[in-house]
């Protein structure tokens, strides 16, 4: 046996771990993004309006719906054993499709809501994913004919050998994901005009959009909306050095603060991604509770700033009551 292994400081680490990972929990985050008809929605972001007021009633029957904030208070979980389950819906990235509903169904069930927004795309006419899943896999374009445009607007390199197996739409579209993903967002916008554009893809894109300003400013003056903060320009914090990932977050942060006349608190990390390094860099930002998208119930023993969420995907009520239960 290593020694080292039982030095008191592991063995408390493993016990910890231990414990996060196997109390019984009572509470558990909801992490929705947008309602309404979910299209080819490879990243199953979507719940149909139906599926979503399902969601709800099962969760109330099971428990109660809570503010996540509450939940979390001035960086302590709350750690009372109490035996009634405990929900906290939230929504990602700021999507204004369905959301007059999504209200109408939680002032039905007085159920609080957070809502994390990513500020970089208020008043744009879509979220960049959307319009490539749009290009990409909802019109019927030949995978070899997108894949020879996206070479000739040099969003590939030029030449990539299809072979006899073309790759599917799929491929094509996560390929294009992560390059698309990791470009300065300012060059993203316009490369996917071009790349419309060389496809003959209608430019008046009409699916799904984020909230304008003056949305975002009435959804936030409901008595049942909290809103938190999802960066600036929705990137993989744990890829940028430690300056502009803080930036990426005090940015949004001043820019939601300033928007809406208060301090706006809770924070998710875009894509989920954080570890230990970042949860740190957003506590320095001055929030105390930030939520991933590491998908089981949270454990009172959680840190504050890196609180687990479940993923509910368009299913009815029974199906999704089970997911839940099982995670
Ligand atoms: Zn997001």
């Amino acid at each position: 046996m290593d020694i080292r292994s039982l030095h008191p400081r592991r063995v408390l680490n493993r016990c910890r771990r231990e414990i996060r990972t196997r109390a019984p929990s009572r509470f558990a985050v909801l992490c929705y993004h947008r309602i309404g008809p979910p299209g080819p929605d490879p990243w199953k972001l979507a719940v149909t309006l139906e599926h979503f007021k399902e969601h709800v009633e099962v969760l109330s029957e099971m428990g109660r719906i809570v503010e996540l904030d509450d939940e979390v208070d001035r960086g302590r979980l709350r750690r009372a054993v109490v035996a009634e389950r405990r929900f906290a819906i939230t929504f990602d990235d700021g999507y204004a499709d369905g959301f007059g509903e999504v209200l109408e169904v939680l002032e039905h069930h007085a159920a609080p809501v957070t809502v994390f927004v990513a500020t970089g795309f208020l008043d744009q006419p879509a979220f960049w994913w959307d319009r490539l899943e749009d290009i990409v896999l909802r019109d019927q374009i030949p995978v070899d004919v997108l894949l020879r445009a996206c070479e000739r607007q040099e969003v590939v390199h030029a030449g990539v050998d299809l072979g006899d197996d073309p790759p599917s739409r799929r491929w094509l579209h996560d390929q294009l994901y992560s390059l698309f993903d990791a470009m300065p967002r300012r060059e993203i916008t316009p490369t996917l005009d071009r790349l419309a554009g060389s496809l003959g893809v209608d430019a008046d894109y009409d699916g799904a959009r984020p909230f304008t300003t003056e949305e975002l400013r009435e959804v936030a003056a409901h008595p049942l909306v909290t809103i938190g903060v999802h960066t600036v320009n929705h990137p993989k914090l744990t890829r940028l050095a430690d300056h502009d990932a803080l930036s990426e977050v005090e940015a949004a942060r001043d820019e939601l603060d300033g928007l809406l006349g208060c301090a706006v608190r809770p924070f998710a990390y875009p894509h989920g991604d954080a570890n230990r390094a970042t949860a740190r860099l957003v506590g320095r930002a001055d929030f105390d509770c930030a939520v991933t998208t590491e998908d089981r119930w949270v454990s009172p023993f959680d840190r504050p700033l890196l609180v687990p969420r479940l993923h509910p995907t368009d299913v009815g009520a029974e199906s999704f009551r089970s997911s839940v239960l099982s995670r």
